[in-house]
């Protein structure tokens, strides 16, 4: 029978000082395992600017395990993990960082987990040890937000450290959206899913270059590709507006018009213009919100999911 095969994906941007140092290091943690599996490293050099590519070419010369996908630019990590799992022949692929803030030593719990029937192993990382109030709030407010809107549960900590089974991969592949969140992409999949547990480690060499507006950036898309909440929010705000204002004006008009201010709420003339404006305000963006339905209509329909994921079918060709 031939060994099942393992493929890291590693996407790479101006990562020359760790793409050596992370190929030892998977090299010799491989030999430790009880698993008899092969493996191959797929780096996605994502448009480095740096010696990047010349030091993968300088592996690879050696090691025939180590493959290349090179980008013309920049295209963003989650485009680069894209096609590291796109061009990958592993039975499994396994999503890992250049800079090996991945622990190592975790693999063999992923591979545990797979061998025992999971198609999608999540590593979920501890409290990440931040200061920066900025990123911790914001990831803070971005998990709540994602989670209240989202059609799918994006768990905090959830990060890029998985491993996906065979049939995932072939699915995930299918996606033809561009503004993309690939955890995200590959929770909206389903399938068989277990977890794992980790701490990061620090960076190896150099420094992060998924700089804060690049999060900013990935955050917003993923609200617009998990969630058609956003295109809706002027709609359901006007319904609001109009529920309120719509029945206090007709209270106040009716107070001080046909019961001669019955109530003594001395309503000026300023306050009725304004609950008027308000309602109107409201019905304006009720009819945004009729426009936003069709335009989440197309945008559902050009995003072009597959309309459902077969997980196994059984006397069908
Ligand atoms: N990366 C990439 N393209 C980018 C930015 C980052 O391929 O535009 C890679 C980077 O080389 C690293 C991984 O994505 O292997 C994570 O990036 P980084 O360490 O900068 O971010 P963080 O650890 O803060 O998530
Ligand atoms: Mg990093």
């Amino acid at each position: 029978m031939q060994k099942k095969i393992i493929s890291l994906i590693i996407p790479c941007f101006n990562e020359e000082q760790n793409v050596a140092q992370a190929h030892s290091h998977i090299t010799t943690f491989w030999k430790t395992l009880k698993y008899d599996f092969d493996y191959e490293l797929v780096f996605v050099d994502d448009g480095s600017r740096d010696s990047t590519v010349l030091e993968i070419e300088k592996l690879a010369k050696k090691d025939s395990q180590v493959k290349l996908v090179q980008f013309s630019r920049n295209f963003g990590k989650e485009i680069a993990t894209t096609a590291g799992i796109q061009n990958c022949n592993g039975d499994a692929c396994i999503m890992y960082d250049a800079d090996l803030q991945y622990p190592i030593e975790k693999l063999p719990d992923f591979l545990d987990k797979w061998e025992n029937g999971a198609d999608v192993v999540v590593g979920i990382r501890d409290k990440k040890k931040t200061n920066n109030f900025v990123e911790k709030f914001g990831s803070m407010m971005f998990y709540k937000c994602a989670n209240l809107i989202a059609e799918v549960e994006i768990k905090a900590g959830a990060l890029d450290f998985r491993l996906m089974d065979r049939v995932v991969i072939e699915e995930f592949s299918k996606f033809t959206e561009r503004g993309r969140m690939t955890r995200a992409l590959i929770d909206w999949l389903g399938f068989k899913r277990d977890y794992i547990y980790y701490t990061e480690n620090e960076r190896f060499a150099g420094e992060a270059s998924y700089s804060f507006d690049k999060r900013v950036k990935l955050a917003f898309s993923t609200f617009l590709s998990t969630s058609l909440f956003p295109l809706k929010f002027a709609g359901y705000l006007g319904i609001w507006i109009s529920i309120i204002t719509g029945p206090l004006g007709i209270i106040f008009a009716i107070n001080k018009y046909m019961l001669g201010d019955m109530m003594n709420w001395n309503t000026t003339g300023a306050t009725q213009v304004g609950i008027l404006t308000a309602f109107l305000i409201g019905i304006n963006l009720m009819c945004m919100g009729l426009i936003s339905l069709y335009i989440a209509n197309i945008h559902t329909e050009v995003a072009n999911r597959p309309l459902y994921v077969v997980k196994n079918k059984i006397n069908l060709g």
